[in-house]
């Protein structure tokens, strides 16, 4: 395994940054995390969009433009796909303030430090898929946007951190956030669907979520596969009285609820989830980017 930083490639044990960084001291940087199928890369411009973005709206000046980045990313994967023998993998892109000194004035800070691991991953085991995860609802809120954007896919994970103690104190798998006003916003690393009377909901952006590369590809699959398709607030009692319910996101992909505060979903998984989630690999072939070529399918 090959890790990139800052321009060149270390061996996983050699791979460090340093503690003066202010991604370590801060929580001061933003990330993506991004899936390799195939030795294909998934939305990988959708990815980049978004990462570019979340740093804009820090203030943080990624040292590499759009097309040197996304040249980067997919040597970085083709290196480490040749080295392990991978067809599939999971890429963390990563670009914190950089090395400052102890005070937290981004000025103080050289340059942005960059990185780029690619590893394995598999969020859940594969019985989840079949049998639904166990969801609360956490009384952890997911800060507004005049607090911290929940649309800046940033380093500061400990609101969503303290919804996942939350939910493992209670032998569920994921936690459901509220806005402030007690809206249903998204899970923990997830965003969040519910299906009733056949039309699939998801809360839309001005709630307060990420929007999800996943959660966008599913609205997508549903207009291909002629479900309908809302996004609309929801809440408390829209979900415990939900048909389906289920979960996107990168690492998750689409993965069934199966009780929400220790009470069943109605079906799980729903027919309307299963037809989704059977779609999803063909929609990820259509929207991935071979590594070996400049070719790109979108
Ligand atoms: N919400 C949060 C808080 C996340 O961290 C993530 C990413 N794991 C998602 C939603 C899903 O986003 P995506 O589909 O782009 O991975």
């Amino acid at each position: 395994m090959k890790i990139f930083i800052d321009g060149k490639l270390y061996p996983k044990e050699e791979a460090k940054v340093s503690v003066w960084d202010h991604g370590f001291l801060y929580g001061d940087g933003v990330f993506e995390g991004i899936r390799v199928y195939s030795k294909k890369i998934f939305k990988l411009n959708e990815h980049l969009e978004r990462l570019y973005y979340s740093a804009k709206v820090i203030d943080l000046n990624i040292p590499y433009d759009y097309q040197e980045l996304k040249s980067i990313v997919k040597e970085v994967v083709r290196v480490n796909l040749e080295e392990e023998n991978w067809e599939d993998a999971y890429i963390r892109l990563v670009a914190s303030r950089g090395v400052g000194d102890l005070g937290l004035d981004p000025r103080k800070c050289l340059k942005p430090t960059v990185v780029i691991i690619v590893d394995k991953i598999q969020l859940y085991p594969k019985e989840y898929y079949e049998k639904g995860l166990k969801v609360i609802i956490s009384s952890f809120r997911r800060p507004s946007a005049d607090i911290l954007s929940p649309r800046i896919k940033s380093l500061n994970y400990l609101n969503n951190i303290l919804a996942k103690i939350e939910a493992n104190y209670a032998n569920c798998q994921e936690a459901v956030m509220l806005n402030s006003q007690g809206y249903i916003t998204e899970c923990t690393a997830d965003n969040i669907f519910i299906v009733k009377n056949d039309i699939v909901i998801t809360p839309p952006p001005y709630v307060g979520i990420l929007e999800g590369v996943t959660r966008a590809s599913v609205i997508d699959i549903c207009k291909e596969l002629n479900i309908k398709v809302k996004e609309e607030v929801i809440d408390i009692k829209d979900l415990m009285n939900a048909d389906e319910v289920f979960l996107t996101g990168t690492g998750a992909e689409i993965i069934p609820v199966s009780e929400v505060n220790g009470k069943k979903v109605r079906y799980c998984p729903g027919d309307i989830t299963n037809k989704i989630r059977k779609y999803f690999p063909n929609y990820v072939s259509f929207w991935s980017t071979p590594v070996y070529d400049e070719e790109t399918v979108k």
